[in-house]
């Protein structure tokens, strides 16, 4: 019998959000990083990123003794019986992914099952492309054990969709298990533990192969993507057309039960971590394969133009950047996190800097991560009001709950010249437009029409 239930190499958003929802149901998980101070920081419960909920339940699972970071890998490997990998997979120059992290994972675990006499399973919840388990994970582990993959070790693959910003809700709740199977005794042995682990409260169990689970993670990423896409593109239609206004579409087009309402936020385009690396590594392992990806090029295309809008419309309605004080509201890439990879914020403020406005930013969570990209060149306020001080236009960019409830005077008592630019449309125009200068994203000009 092993000490723990189930061992997790990579405490990154996924990795440690995984590990907590775990252990917080009382599977014991022996965690592993490169990263040793961050080891050393989970181990006294302290998060090393932000995510709601996340501080309060690894205080608690750490001090019960159901979570513990392990400073060598190999003792994670040998003092369980299952190992999920939850290491990075980013974006190569050229957009396809880059697999060093899972490769050079895979190669130490293969290393210690050499010294291991029991049956273990290894699980790929990493992001991978299709091929990837088979080709590349199940041929390394087979070199650097020395043993056979389906007798004396399992393998599966079983993508994460946990959304940051709610990440352990989710691992708590997900809406569906996705397993790829090497063989069917791997494949029955992580549905038991994902049996055990939820119960009765277990949701639908997807088993298939290796290279099916794999591409589910990626059309899964890309289908939520296209949808941004989609409503940003009818948005971009709306502003040429006087009086629409792409919010009353997106709700209507919402309640027809084929489409749904989610994913239907017209605005600055997606960000993150994931959405645009994974659509970029499709594209890329697309063309490898001889098929020319149209649809997700466009989807890509659209998203890369959206963040431009509003700097655009800054510039129209401020008569030029130059010397202009500029408030952007939001950094982190969506609400309830501090992450700011791939935010639409960078790309905006970078675009800000070049026409030389000056920049000043707020965000609840985020400025620690943004201060080490944009050292010295923007200033950080501790508030919005801080934030809209004596500036010229103020940039919606980020839909914090905080931010919603604003109100013109809010703006109106602060900005040296009163514009606000709702990146994120979480404000109603009829209670602004008349009150100072507004311009939304998908609000068709002229606003008020006789059509
Ligand atoms: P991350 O970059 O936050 O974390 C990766 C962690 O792995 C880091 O802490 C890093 O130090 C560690 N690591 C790197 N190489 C290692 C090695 N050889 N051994 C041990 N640890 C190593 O990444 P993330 O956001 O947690 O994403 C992890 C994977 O899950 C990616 O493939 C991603 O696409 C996928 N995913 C992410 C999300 C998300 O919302 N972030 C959601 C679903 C799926």
């Amino acid at each position: 019998m092993t000490s723990y239930g189930v061992s997790i190499i990579g405490m990154g958003y996924v990795g440690l959000c995984t590990a907590v929802g775990f252990a917080s149901k009382a599977c014991k998980v022996a965690a592993y990083d490169i990263d040793h101070e961050k080891l050393a920081l989970i181990n006294r419960g302290i998060a090393p990123f932000y995510e709601p909920g996340l501080e309060k339940m690894l205080k608690k699972t750490v001090d019960e003794h159901y979570l513990i970071c392990l400073l060598e890998l190999e003792d994670a490997i040998l003092k369980t019986d299952i190992t999920f990998i939850a290491v990075g997979t980013p974006s190569k120059p050229d957009g396809s992914i880059d697999l060093s992290q899972v490769e050079e994972a895979v190669v130490r675990i293969g290393d210690t099952l050499r010294k291991k006499n029991k049956h273990h399973l290894i699980v790929v919840k990493s992001t991978v492309i299709p091929g990837t388990t088979e080709n590349m994970v199940k041929p390394l582990l087979e070199k650097y054990s020395g043993k056979n993959c389906g007798k004396d070790f399992g393998l599966c693959m079983n993508p994460e969709f946990l959304r940051e910003g709610s990440a352990i809700y989710d691992t708590l709740h997900p809406d569906r298990i996705v397993i790829g199977e090497h063989d069917k005794k791997s494949g029955d042995a992580l549905e038991l533990f994902y049996r055990s682990f939820y119960g009765e409260e277990a949701p639908p169990i997807i088993r298939t192969n290796l290279s099916t689970a794999e591409l589910i993670k990626y059309a899964n990423n890309t289908f939520l993507a296209t949808k941004i896409s989609f409503i940003n593109t009818v948005a971009n239609i709306c502003e040429k057309i006087p009086g629409a206004d792409v919010k009353t579409v997106a709700g209507a087009i919402g309640l027809d039960k084929r489409i749904g309402p989610l994913f239907l936020n017209a605005g600055l385009g997606y960000g993150g971590y994931c959405l645009p690396k994974d659509l970029k590594a499709l594209i890329a392992f697309s063309k490898r394969l001889g098929y020319d990806p149209v649809l997700l090029k466009a989807v890509e295309d659209v998203n890369e133009a959206q963040p431009n809008k509003v700097v655009e419309i800054a510039r129209v309605l401020l008569g030029g950047l130059k010397d202009k004080k500029v408030a952007i509201l939001g950094l982190a890439f969506k609400p309830n996190t501090d992450d700011i990879r791939g935010a639409v914020s960078v790309k905006i403020i970078k675009r800000l800097l070049e026409e030389k406005a000056k920049v000043v930013a707020y965000d609840p969570s985020a400025t620690d991560n943004a201060r080490k990209i944009f050292r010295g060149e923007i200033d950080f306020a501790a508030s919005v009001a801080d934030c809209l001080k004596d500036t010229d236009c103020c940039i919606i960019v980020t839909e914090w709950e905080e931010f919603k409830n604003l109100q013109p005077e809010d703006f109106i008592e602060r900005m040296r010249n009163p514009l606000v630019i709702d990146g994120r449309r979480i404000f109603k125009p009829e209670l602004f437009e008349d009150r100072l200068k507004f311009a939304a994203i998908g609000l068709g000009q002229p606003r008020k029409t006789d059509l």
